[in-house]
């Protein structure tokens, strides 16, 4: 299927916050924990649509186009370690209920659509490390970075010169938070 893409739904992180996390990541981590993900990379995966066709990706466009989800903010105050994947990543202890919409709408969009969706439950991350299949001493607090998502993305995924990138396709705003 030459004429078809890897993508995914994602939210980018706002470049000072990447700067942030690469900036602490480099004191926090030992540089042999793993190989550590560029800042521009840095993302949170909302739903994975894997090989898609030019015709199903305009149709999931077009579906995202019509979303009409809040914003929200949430607190990036976790991490963990998963050894099998080899990943070292950055999440929250408590997923604002308008993250966890908007990636079972998306997902269930991509799912009606045709394209397989995990059967493991979503769990917000970014990934921070890769490789990382060693045992990783994981420090016991993040700083907490506030993080408000304003927005979702559509990004391909493309892997050339023996790495990926993700290439930024299209955004879409979420409606404005209602105030506290
Ligand atoms: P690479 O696989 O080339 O080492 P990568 O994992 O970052 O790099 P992709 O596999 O294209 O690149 O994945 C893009 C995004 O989708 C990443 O956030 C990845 O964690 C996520 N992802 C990949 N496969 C799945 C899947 N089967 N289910 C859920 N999320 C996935
Ligand atoms: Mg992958």
């Amino acid at each position: 299927m030459s004429n078809s893409r890897r993508l995914f739904f994602a939210l980018s992180l706002p470049d000072a916050l990447q700067q942030q996390v690469v900036r602490w990541r480099a004191e926090a981590f030992a540089p042999e924990a793993g190989r550590p993900v560029a800042a521009a990379n840095l993302h949170l995966t909302l739903a994975f649509l894997g090989e898609v066709s030019a015709q199903k990706e305009l149709a999931l466009r077009k579906l995202a186009g019509r979303i009409a989800q809040p914003g929200f903010s949430m607190r990036l105050d976790d991490l963990g370690h998963w050894p099998r994947p080899g990943v070292v990543w950055l999440g929250t202890r408590r997923a604002p209920r308008g993250l966890l919409q908007l990636a079972e709408l998306l997902r269930s969009q991509a799912a009606r659509s045709g394209c397989h969706q995990s059967a493991l439950p979503f769990h917000p991350h970014i990934t921070l490390l890769r490789a990382a299949t060693q045992p990783v001493a994981i420090p016991p607090a993040t700083p907490g970075w506030a993080f408000s998502a304003d927005a979702f993305s559509l990004y391909e995924s493309v892997f050339e010169n023996g790495r990926t990138r993700y290439q930024h396709l299209e955004q879409w705003p979420l409606a404005k938070q209602a105030s506290p």
